[in-house]
């Protein structure tokens, strides 16, 4: 019963709470769609399809870091694909999606449940995993060049 709690945690457990109207007031429309309504926007449509310097990839919605540049690599789906997540409970966390007759698991912000994308079984080394998320949910934040 932990595991299925765990999975399933009602909005209400996330520590940064916004009413919709909070959330509209801040977030663009397309990234409102997409955090808070599930959406998932156009593939190829994110410039952060294309982004390769060195920093950390945040949640669009409250700014929590989610993935460092070392673990993003070119799927080819259109959308920003990385292999790992930060590790820790306070990043990203996953529920089941059985929406659309499928059964995926979908991918949100630990901070503020904003959704972020999916994850599925057929990434590359080291994790096999291919966390497919919507570029417009995501803040890039390039590491400060030395010297
Ligand atoms: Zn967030």
């Amino acid at each position: 019963m932990s595991l299925f709690r765990k999975e399933t945690a009602p909005a209400a457990e996330y520590p940064v709470q916004k009413t919709a109207a909070e959330w509209r007031a801040t977030l663009s429309p397309e990234a409102y769609r997409v955090l808070r309504e599930h959406g998932t926007e156009r593939p190829g449509t994110s410039p952060l399809n294309a982004e390769k310097r060195r920093g950390t990839f945040a949640c669009a919605g409250c700014g929590n870091p989610l993935f460092e540049s070392g673990t993003k690599f070119e799927s080819g789906t259109g959308w920003p694909s990385f292999f790992a997540p930060i590790e820790g409970e306070d990043h990203v966390g996953t529920t089941t999606d059985r929406s659309f007759f499928m059964t995926r698991t979908e991918v949100h912000c630990a901070k503020c449940g904003g959704h972020l994308g999916h994850v599925f079984p057929d990434g590359p080394p080291p994790t096999g995993l291919r966390y497919c998320m919507n570029g417009v949910s995501l803040r890039f934040e390039p590491v400060a060049d030395e010297g």
